[in-house]
This record gives structure tokens, C-alpha cells and sequence, in this order.
């Protein structure tokens, strides 16, 4: 987030800097696991990740670096039937939005990917149904944080790295100095950008942003021949399946909670539950027989509602808050950052955010 609103803010001749405490793309934005997904979003999230995914088909060209974006599709298979009433409720409004989502049959699902077990028992579940989304694809994290950094840096901007707030200076209502452990900024106004630590931030500012760490694990496989896994597959409550443009699968688990997961590294309970999953649900061509190759873990930012808060606080008043966005940030990158330069150098945008302002938490 903070890098894609530097480049729109830079685009438009803002003087801005980056201050980031480790690297650009360390925690949510190098760490995900691809999606760029907007089905299966919040009702107030959903034409806001419609037009975000209308920009990541040019972004390579425009950020001049290979995001490695892919529309291969998204397919949302059924194990409950609690799941099954929600997704009934959601593809009506999903279809009435524009996008592109149908309902597949047990059937339609064996055609659309073979390689699926669509009758394994999967801890005493079955596969009942799935619907698919031809518009959602998958990019590269680490490659998208890294263009829209460069980017940025192109049109001037300057990043901090290895450099943590601490704190705020506030005089008459406004930040007058953020202050972190390499020395004092100040700007005529300050973003809190900070992902699953915007809390953190949000309370050095005096102001609530209500926001809590989930841990989310991942598990990268050796290769399979390409396109042997795709589309891009989730299980609710199970996780999250996708096969790279080099060949390996990603799979994700369902986030967790700060307190359920205290450090930030990988739980090996929660990883073997992923692999016995995949391991059934793939059996055809024997992933189970593959090595997972890297493990990872990386902190989510859960907000009260699941959708993402953005806009100037009431006090200080040049503090603007673009955060929270609940494990569905990747996707909405590109578009948070037109949308919040908009919001911070007009004061209103055409992106569809209203439903998205800090505002309905900003309660002091
Ligand atoms: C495992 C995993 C899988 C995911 N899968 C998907 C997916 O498939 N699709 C999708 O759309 N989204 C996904 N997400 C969510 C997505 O990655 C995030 O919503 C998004 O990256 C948030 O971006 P951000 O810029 O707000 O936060 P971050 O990328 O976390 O950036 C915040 C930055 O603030 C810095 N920071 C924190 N505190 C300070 C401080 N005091 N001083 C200076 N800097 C500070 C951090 O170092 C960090 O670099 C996933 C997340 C995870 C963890």
C-alpha cells in the first residue's frame, strides 16, 4: 500500500518518502500467496476489487517489471453446506457486479481440472460444489512490491528502509514530526500504511485503528509440469491451493489469530494439516510424494468488519489511514493507491471506496 500510493502520489508531483522498518514487501505485500481475487469479496469490497483487477493486466507494462500476473481463474469449491448458502447469496451479487462467476457441478469441476480427487474425504468432508471466477488470476508478491517500489523511486521518491517509527510529534491537532530510530520526518501528511501493525501505529497517533495480527502459513512444494494444478483453488475452511508460473504449489492456510499463534513463524501442526489436505485432494498424480521445499508464515491485518479503512482521521488531522485490508490486500493494491492519492490531493475519488472509509471506526 505504501509504495503503490507513493508512485500515484509521485505520478502527480507529491513530494513523498517511504519510511519502512525492514524492506519493502517483508510481511503481507512479499509474503501472500498470489491471488488477485475478487470473488467471494465483502459486498462493500467487491467493485473496488473489480477495478483493481482491470489494472493489473497492464501493470507490467506501465511499472515497466514483470509482475508475472496471470488470469487463470479462481475456483471457490464447496465442502459445507453453511458455505454453500453464503456463496448462493453472494453470486447473485457478484453476477448482478459484472463478474464473470458461475456455479460448477461435480461434474464441470472433474472436466475443469482432472487432477482433483472431487470425491475424497477430506476430514470427513466432500467436495459438494464449486463456482468459478474466469477474471481472477494470480501475480508475483515480492515482484509487485519490488516494480511499484522502483517505480516510486523513479519518479523521485526516497525510501527509508531499516528505518521504524517510534513515535509522533502532534501540535494543534496535526503531526508535525514522526519520529523513528534513524532521526525525525515531517510532511504535511502522514500515512499509516503499516499492515497488520497499523494498531501500533494508529495508537502512537492517539487515534484507534482498530486492526489485529492474524498468522497465515504457507507451504511452496517442488515442481509439477506446468498448468497441472490450475486454476487458482480455496477450500473455506481448508486453505488455498495454487500452482506458480514456474511449476511449484503454494498452499495457504486459512488465517489465525495473534494469541493462537504468538511467534512469528511457521507451525508445523498447521502446515501437516494443509499437506494431509492437499495430499487427498491431489492424489491422482501423487502430490503427496512431493517435498515441500520452503515454508513460510506472514501476519495479516484483520479489521472488525474484513474490509479495508481508508481516509483522514479527526484527530490528527492530517493523518490518513490506508490499512486493514483482511488478508485481500494484494488484489487491491493497485487501485488503493489511485484511490487514496485521490482522497489526500482531492478529497474524493471515482474509485469505489465509499463504503471503505476509516470514518465508520474512527471513533474516539
Ligand atoms: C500468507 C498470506 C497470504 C495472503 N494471500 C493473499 C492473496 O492471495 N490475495 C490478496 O489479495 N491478499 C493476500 N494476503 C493479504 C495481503 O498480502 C495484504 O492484505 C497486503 O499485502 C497488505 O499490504 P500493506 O501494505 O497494507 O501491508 P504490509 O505489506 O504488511 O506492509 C506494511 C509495512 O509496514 C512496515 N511497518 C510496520 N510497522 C512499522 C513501523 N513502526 N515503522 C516503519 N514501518 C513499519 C512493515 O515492515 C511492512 O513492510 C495474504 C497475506 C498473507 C500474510
Amino acid at each position: 500500500m505504501g509504495c503503490a500510493l507513493g508512485y500515484r502520489l509521485s505520478q502527480r508531483g507529491s513530494s513523498v518518502i517511504i519510511i519502512e522498518k525492514k524492506f519493502c514487501g517483508a510481511e503481507g505485500s512479499g509474503r501472500n500467496s498470489s491471488g488477485v481475487r475478487a470473488q467471494t469479496r465483502d459486498p462493500k469490497e467487491l467493485a473496488f476489487a473489480i477495478y483493481s483487477e482491470t489494472l493489473w493486466e497492464s501493470l507490467s507494462e506501465e511499472l515497466g517489471f514483470d509482475v508475472e500476473y496471470r488470469r487463470v481463474g479462481n475456483l471457490c469449491l464447496i465442502v459445507t453446506e453453511e458455505r454453500l448458502h453464503e456463496r448462493e447469496h453472494r453470486v447473485v451479487r457478484e453476477q448482478a457486479a459484472g463478474l464473470p462467476v458461475r456455479w460448477l457441478s461435480i461434474d464441470e469441476i472433474k472436466d475443469m481440472i482432472p487432477n482433483v480427487d472431487v470425491d475424497a474425504d477430506i476430514y470427513g468432508k466432500r467436495i459438494l460444489g464449486g463456482t468459478f471466477c474466469s477474471s481472477d488470476g494470480t501475480a508475483d508478491p515480492l515482484r509487485s512490491t519490488f516494480a511499484f517500489a522502483q517505480a516510486a523511486k523513479r519518479n523521485g521518491v526516497k525510501i527509508y528502509t531499516e528505518t521504524e517509527v517510534i513515535g509522533f510529534e502532534i501540535s494543534n491537532n496535526r503531526i508535525t514530526c514522526v519520529k523513528t530510530n534513524r532521526g525525525d520526518f515531517s510532511g504535511e501528511v502522514v500515512v499509516n500504511a503499516a499492515g497488520a501493525w497499523a494498531g501500533e501505529i494508529g495508537k502512537m497517533a492517539g487515534t484507534n485503528v482498530p486492526i489485529k495480527p492474524h498468522l497465515c502459513q504457507v507451504g511452496i512444494t517442488q515442481k509439477l509440469p506446468p498448468n497441472t494444478l490450475s486454476p487458482y483453488m480455496s477450500i473455506k475452511p481448508y486453505g488455498f491451493w495454487n500452482q506458480t508460473a514456474h511449476g511449484n504449489l503454494l498452499v495457504t492456510d486459512v488465517n489465525a489469530p495473534l494469541d493462537q499463534f504468538p511467534r512469528h513463524d511457521v507451525g508445523y501442526d498447521v502446515i501437516e494439516f494443509l499437506c494431509h489436505c492437499t495430499a487427498k485432494m491431489f492424489s491422482k498424480i501423487n502430490v503427496g510424494q512431493l517435498s515441500l521445499i520452503r515454508t513460510y508464515s506472514g501476519w495479516n491485518e484483520a479489521s472488525p468488519d474484513g474490509c479495508c479503512m481508508i481516509g483522514f482521521a479527526r484527530s490528527p488531522e492530517n493523518f490518513f489511514v490506508n490499512a486493514g485490508y483482511s488478508g485481500h490486500g494484494f488484489c487491491l493494491g493497485p487501485a488503493s493507491g489511485i484511490a487514496c492519492a485521490d482522497l489526500i490531493l482531492n478529497g474524493s475519488t471515482s474509485v469505489p471506496v465509499q463504503e471503505l472509509s476509516y470514518s465508520r471506526f474512527d471513533i474516539i
